[in-house]
């Protein structure tokens, strides 16, 4: 069975997310649990806690196809170690938040070199904050995204995201996801039937169908290899609905969450009746 919905607004309290993401027509959704562009954020209040529960439950969504995302302002890979500790120190924050939802995921970009260190020592460096905060913490995967691979954010080769993975102490906490566009701008053809097929085939191959957790499910304004990371509404891009419609029938997508982030929300009622459509 598929999982679709999209990243929802949290606005006025994370209990918004699950309304929001029922009122259209979603079956798994993702949202920030605090400003995503901030550092700190007021605790959540055990009331705002125990909303959001009784709204997921009554919608019907599993902790298992909802997916966080962290804040952009975290770099688990930071060259500077001053700057290093505080993106842990707020990492560790997300995770505790997720901890107290009771959910299952965070989502999160690996990292960026800022052309400071290699790629492998950036690398390293994340796995080692996943360590170090899976080590203080319960029953959260660490949710990787592949990246564009825009400027100096690694992240984008499946290897990688293995790199990474490989240096995990618990791989039972440890997951990818994929991001349509990012994989596209990162040079992973998505663009025709056998297209997608490889690049699927590839990451079972790379990285293994067992870690993914979740997908993006993003068109791309910009083409193969790119590089650049903005997303477009579904089959108005460089992708188009065919490789969508290929991707809702691989059954290697069940049972996880299929998150849209493409730009326009006032589309997303449409584009999630449009990708459960075309599943046969
Ligand atoms: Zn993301
Ligand atoms: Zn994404």
């Amino acid at each position: 069975m598929k999982y679709i919905g999209a990243h929802v607004s949290a606005s006025g309290g994370v209990e918004n997310a699950p309304l929001n993401a029922a009122a259209i027509g979603a079956k798994a959704f993702a949202l920030f649990t605090k400003n995503q562009r901030q550092w700190t954020a007021a605790p959540l209040s055990k009331s705002s806690i125990s909303k959001f529960k009784q709204n997921c439950e009554a919608a019907g969504f599993l902790a298992k196809h909802i997916l966080p995302h962290d804040s952009y302002l975290i770099n688990l890979g930071h060259p500077n170690d001053e700057n290093l500790e505080k993106s842990r120190a707020s990492f560790l924050g997300e995770m505790q938040r997720c901890e107290e939802l009771g959910l299952s995921l965070l989502n999160f970009h690996p990292g960026s070199s800022l052309k400071e260190i290699s790629t492998e020592e950036c690398l390293k460096r994340i796995a080692e904050s996943i360590n170090i905060t899976l080590n203080k913490t319960h029953g959260v995967c660490a949710v990787i995204e592949n990246t564009a691979g825009q400027g100096s954010n690694v992240g984008n080769k499946f290897e990688e995201l293995k790199f990474i993975i490989d240096l995990v102490e618990d791989k039972s906490r440890v997951g990818i996801c994929i991001d349509t566009c990012h994989a596209l701008a990162a040079g992973y053809d998505l663009t025709s039937e056998k297209a997608v097929k490889e690049t699927l085939d590839q990451f079972g191959q790379i990285i293994g169908f067992e870690y993914l957790k979740g997908m993006h499910i993003n068109d791309s304004k910009k083409g193969v290899g790119s590089h650049v990371d903005r997303h477009e509404s579904i089959g108005k891009g460089a992708i188009g609905d065919e490789p969508f419609r290929i991707l809702m029938n691989d059954p290697r997508l069940d049972e996880i969450p299929l998150i849209l982030e493409t730009p326009d929300e006032s589309l997303w009622p449409e584009e999630i009746k449009k990708l459960y459509g075309f599943i046969e």
